[in-house]
């Protein structure tokens, strides 16, 4: 079986638009240290898994699955998650 501990790398072509991406939105154009461990080691993999959200509540915000970039701390494994189709659809407009 197939270690699915960690998702594959990004491609090449959706790193860089990943990393344009957190240039533009992050405050100082770098990713700050891990906020559990304090390392700054972190590793892109994806656009794949699909989060669900399911509308149990009212006041959820979406409803369905689409694809994420996860950020992956390389000392605790702690995962950020980023929605992957605003991203590409922002690296379209600045292309
Ligand atoms: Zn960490």
């Amino acid at each position: 079986m197939q270690d699915r501990s960690m998702a594959e790398p990004l491609a090449e072509k959706d790193f860089q638009k990943f990393i344009d991406h957190l240039k533009r939105k992050v405050k100082g154009g770098a990713v700050p240290p891990c906020p559990i461990c304090g390392t700054n080691g972190w590793g892109a993999s994806g656009p794949e898994g699909l989060v669900r959200f399911e509308k149990t509540e009212p006041r959820a915000v979406a409803h369905g699955a689409f694809p994420v970039v996860t950020l992956i701390c390389k000392n605790c494994f702690f995962t950020h998650l980023f929605a992957w189709i605003p991203i590409e659809q922002e690296a379209k407009k600045n292309v």
